[in-house]
């Protein structure tokens, strides 16, 4: 047996538990999705939204990414949030950010990156250049990472609003609220930073 075995076994107790439990529940599962969440997290395998937030099958819809980004320019991302606002009708839009995000942690150091991925954390690295005077401040080296893993949230959630997918909406009167949350690797726990 491999993981991937593995896997597929505790896949096959899940569902006929759920069956038991339930016996509509694929019925009402293959019919459609109606989630009311669009969470968008980090790909870091430590931070499973499912499993810390313990939200069902078809709660939330989930775009996730190294260090939990809303580019303007990713097409992935705003595929993702326009259907979740215009088609799913979502009412709210969640940034997960984590401490001790590598993302993070490689926009912080002086090391380059793997090509792909040096690429995509520019991104945060704007944004540590736009907080320099703030994250300069802080003496502890950890503490001034973890700072920036809470501004990236806070940017992104920005830069969510600004879109003019959640323009519209808003404008049309959609009463949508973003969330930006931290979680912390290290306790389990997950934080409010900001909503807008
Ligand atoms: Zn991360």
């Amino acid at each position: 047996m491999d993981q991937i075995d593995d896997l597929l076994a505790y896949n096959k107790s899940w569902a006929e538990r759920a069956k038991t439990d339930d016996a509509q529940y694929f019925d009402r599962m293959a019919d459609k999705q109606n989630p009311s969440i669009l969470w968008i997290g980090c790909s870091d395998s430590r931070v499973p939204p499912s499993v810390i937030t313990g939200a069902k099958p078809g709660v939330m819809f989930i775009h996730r990414n190294i260090a939990n980004l809303a580019v303007h320019s990713d097409i992935s991302f705003l595929a993702v949030l326009e259907y979740s606002v215009d088609v799913l009708k979502v009412d709210h839009i969640v940034v997960a950010g984590h401490y001790n995000c590598g993302g993070v942690k490689a926009a912080c150091s002086h090391e380059p990156a793997p090509d792909m991925v040096d690429h995509w954390i520019q991104h945060i690295r704007d944004i540590k250049r736009m907080y320099q005077s703030e994250l300069d401040a802080i003496t502890n080296p950890k503490n001034r990472e973890n700072r920036l893993v809470e501004l990236n949230v806070i940017e992104q959630i920005r830069n969510i609003a600004n879109t003019t997918t959640v323009r519209r909406s808003r404008k049309r009167g959609a009463s949508l609220k973003l969330h930006g949350l931290v979680y912390d690797t290290a306790t389990g726990e997950l934080q409010r930073l900001i909503e807008s």
